[in-house]
């Protein structure tokens, strides 16, 4: 196991780095956010400890910009303060999970090994489907430069169909992915509420992503629909 340790408070990062290694990890500390992105991207980390207070570009900084340049490797994020906020915002941005300082080191190792054997995992913080973009934490939506206005159903529709682009999901799938169990009359709400979403997402666009799948249900198409705009 092989750990990157972000954090430029010299006494904490030895602290750590003594720890892992008398527990046989291996373990290399970046004291910038800045040093991390390149180490993280030059050498396969099974985890990526950041904290969150750092000169430069801070740990959330950090992991963004980790996530956007493909980096997967599990992030657990340090927050000195015991701030709902920070550890939303970390959660957020592609952190795996947080620690509160003071933590106990047995915590923190503990936490470590349960974050490397999930392994690194592909997920994008905004998910992108040709030039359809959808930001599950700001929930802002939008097509090449242009913003997109959705309803609350609306949007639980399109986050559904990008989490699976270029599948076929069946009505009973979207209604189990945007609708709770409260809602009664089923019947054709997932057609209704399909038919507005194009009018939103493609139309307006010149473009067809949303595809009836005859007798199965909708597909996201990969691409976004970008590749019919000169159909
Ligand atoms: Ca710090």
């Amino acid at each position: 196991m092989r750990v990157l340790i972000v954090e430029d408070e010299v006494k904490m990062a030895a602290l750590i780095r003594r720890g892992l290694r008398s527990d046989g990890v291996a373990a290399d500390v970046a004291v910038r956010g800045e040093d991390a992105l390149w180490m993280a991207g030059s050498t396969e980390y099974d985890v990526i400890v950041l904290d969150v207070m750092l000169p430069g570009i801070d740990g959330f900084e950090t992991c963004r910009r980790l996530r956007g340049e493909a980096v997967w490797a599990p992030v657990l994020m340090l927050t000195a303060r015991d701030s709902v906020e920070d550890r939303v915002q970390g959660l957020d941005l592609g952190a795996d999970d947080y620690l509160t300082k003071p933590f106990s080191f047995a915590e923190l190792s503990a936490r470590l090994r349960a974050l490397a054997r999930r392994g690194p995992i592909e997920r994008a913080a905004v998910l992108a489907v040709g030039d359809l973009h959808l930001d599950p934490a700001s929930r802002r939506v939008w097509r090449g430069d242009e913003d997109i206005s959705l309803s609350a159903k609306e949007y639980a529709l399109l986050e559904a169909f990008m989490r699976r682009p270029g599948h076929v999901l069946d009505r009973y799938q979207l209604l189990e992915q945007a609708w709770d169990y409260e809602y009664e009359n089923r019947s054709n709400v997932i057609d209704v509420y399909v038919r507005y979403l194009r009018e939103k997402i493609d139309r307006p666009f010149g473009v067809s992503s949303l595809e009836t799948v005859r007798g199965s249900g909708y597909r996201l198409r990969a691409d976004g629909g970008r590749a019919a705009a000169g159909d």
